[in-house]
This record gives structure tokens, sequence and C-alpha cells, in this order.
């Protein structure tokens, strides 16, 4: 579904990504792990058009997407649910949710989306009508990936959704994305700085060091790898 090629990125003269390759299937849960300032925020914009790639290639349901503008991009079927999860503060739950439905296929399937994301996540039912800037982290993040979908996406592409979260509440949101991808056989792609709950959610993983692919493997060979456990689990 999501091919990228020798990807080279950056700001100004700074370069960011120094040659990521990396392949996403259709219907896979795949989980790029890291530490700051290793590019995976980067990764996500350039792959969402928001930073231009320099050299590579990024390919998305066989389409080269080097020639189709950020703004398109959801239309093909690209939601970003960025870092931090920028949502309209003095807009409702409700508001913020709409504003995710803004592709045709999102308006076309709204009510549809709108009750699933209601079931997966109940606590909004009941802030529908609360001001998003309101809400705790938590839920805060869980209308970010509520807008998400809202766009009726192919792929779902989350930045750090834990950031800031208490554990259970980041432990709680890995489980729910574990759910919608098995009921909604969604395509998943997760940027994420807690790596053995983000390795617990994913079929597979990469580690983005230094803007490069540092390792790469199915998720239960990463958690047994030596130089995951020590830099990254802890162990
Ligand atoms: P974090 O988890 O801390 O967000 P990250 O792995 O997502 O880290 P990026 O945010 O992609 O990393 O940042 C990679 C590098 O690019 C860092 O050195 C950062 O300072 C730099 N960088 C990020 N955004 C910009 C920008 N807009 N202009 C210049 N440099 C930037």
């Amino acid at each position: 579904m999501l091919e990228l090629d020798d990807l080279h990125a950056g700001y100004g003269g700074a370069p960011v990504l120094k040659g990521v390759s990396l392949r996403v299937q259709e219907g896979e849960f795949v989980a790029v792990v890291g530490p700051n300032g290793a590019g995976k925020t980067t990764l996500f914009k350039t792959i969402s058009g928001t930073v231009a790639a320099r050299t590579g290639r990024i390919r998305f349901r066989g389409e080269d997407l080097s020639s189709v503008p950020a703004a398109r991009r959801p239309h093909l079927g690209i939601a970003h649910v960025p870092e931090g999860r920028q949502l309209f503060p003095s807009l409702t739950v409700m508001e913020n949710l709409e504003m995710g439905a803004t592709t045709a296929a999102g308006r076309r399937d709204w009510a549809e989306n709108l009750a699933r994301v209601l079931d997966w996540f109940p606590i909004l039912k009941e802030r529908r009508n609360q001001l998003a800037g309101t809400l705790s982290g938590g839920q805060q993040q869980m209308v970010a990936v509520g807008r998400g979908l809202a766009s009726s996406p192919h792929l779902l592409m989350l930045d750090e959704p834990s950031m800031g979260l208490a554990p259970a509440v980041a432990e709680f949101i890995f489980e729910r994305l574990a759910e919608i991808r098995r009921q909604a056989g969604l395509t998943i792609l997760l940027v994420e700085q807690r790596v053995a709950e983000a390795l617990d959610s994913a079929d597979r993983g990469y580690v983005l060091e230094a803007g490069r692919i540092a390792l790469e493997g199915p998720q239960e060979t990463l958690r047994r790898d030596d130089r995951v456990r020590q830099a990254y689990l802890g162990m």
C-alpha cells in the first residue's frame, strides 16, 4: 500500500531523512520507533506532503506522490493524526470530528463513521458538545483519532498518540487502535517513543536512528533483539 524508497528530506540546509526505505502492506499495523530527533515526525510530514522529499520516491496504492500536493493526499486515503493532536480547542468534539470528513468518502460515510467512532470511544458520546480544549489529554487523543477516521482513510498515520498520557490511558489508546484495525480492516502506521507498547500492538516495526532505518522486522523479532532491548526496552 505504501512504499518509500531511499527517501531524503530535511529543512533548509539540514538533512533529516537520509535514505529511508520502508513498506506497509494493506491491512498491516506497522510501528516506527526511535529516539528523539531521529526524524519520525519528519518522515510522517514527508508522507503527508507538508515537508518536500528531496530525492527518493513515495508510492501510495500504486501512485507516485511526488507531484501530489499535501492538500490532495487525504483524498487519496491518507489520514495523518499529528503529534500533539492539533485539535481546534474552541470547537466542540462533534465539530472537530466533522473537520475530518472533508473527503468525498468521508462525507458519504459520515453517519457510519461517527457511529463507529462513538462506539470505540464511548466517552466522546457523553462529551460530544464539550469544547475540545477542555478535554483531558486522552480524550483529546480520541478526538484526534476519530477526526482521522472521519475521512474514511485507507492508511491511518499516528504521530506519538501516547504523548503526555498516563500509562493506563496510553494502553487504552493502543488497545483501541488494535481493535479499530481489526474491525475496520484499516492499515495503520504509527510513530512512537513508547517502544514496548507500540511493538506490542504492531505486526512489524522499523527502528529509525539519525534519519536512517537501523533495524526492521516482525515485532517479535525486534522485541527479542539485543540492541532494541538495551536501547529502548531498558533491559
Ligand atoms: P521527536 O520525537 O522529538 O518529535 P522525531 O524523531 O519526530 O523526534 P523530528 O521532529 O522529525 O524527529 O526532527 C528531526 C530533526 O529535524 C531534529 O533535529 C529537529 O530539530 C529537526 N527539525 C524538525 N522540524 C524542523 C523545522 N521545522 N525546521 C528545522 N529543523 C527541524
